[in-house]
């Protein structure tokens, strides 16, 4: 089974007033040589756009953190858990 089809299992419950992950300065990312996020996040949340900054989208995230970690030294993401009710619910645990 490929992993697309293993995350296809899961279910999302968007709290679309309230990303759980914000960019804090979208200048920071556009100044920012690596753009880790965009290559680490196994959800695919970030993308370059055309401003040559990032465009996040929360709506799959799997809550690994490793966003967080890859983007550590800037301290440009803020991260918290979805509220109760909201987020992933994982099928395989
Ligand atoms: Fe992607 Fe994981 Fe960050 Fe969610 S927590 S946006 S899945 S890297």
């Amino acid at each position: 089974v490929k992993v697309e089809e293993k995350l296809y299992q899961n279910r999302y419950i968007v709290d679309e007033s309230r990303p759980h992950i914000q960019i804090r300065n979208a200048d920071v990312c556009k100044s920012c040589d690596s753009q880790a996020c965009t290559v680490c996040c196994p959800a695919a949340c970030y993308s370059r756009n055309e401003t040559g900054g990032v465009t996040l989208v929360t709506d799959g995230c799997l809550e690994c953190g490793t966003c967080r970690v890859v983007c550590q030294d800037k301290g440009n993401i803020a991260w918290d858990y979805p509220r109760g009710g909201y987020g992933i619910s994982y099928k395989f645990g």
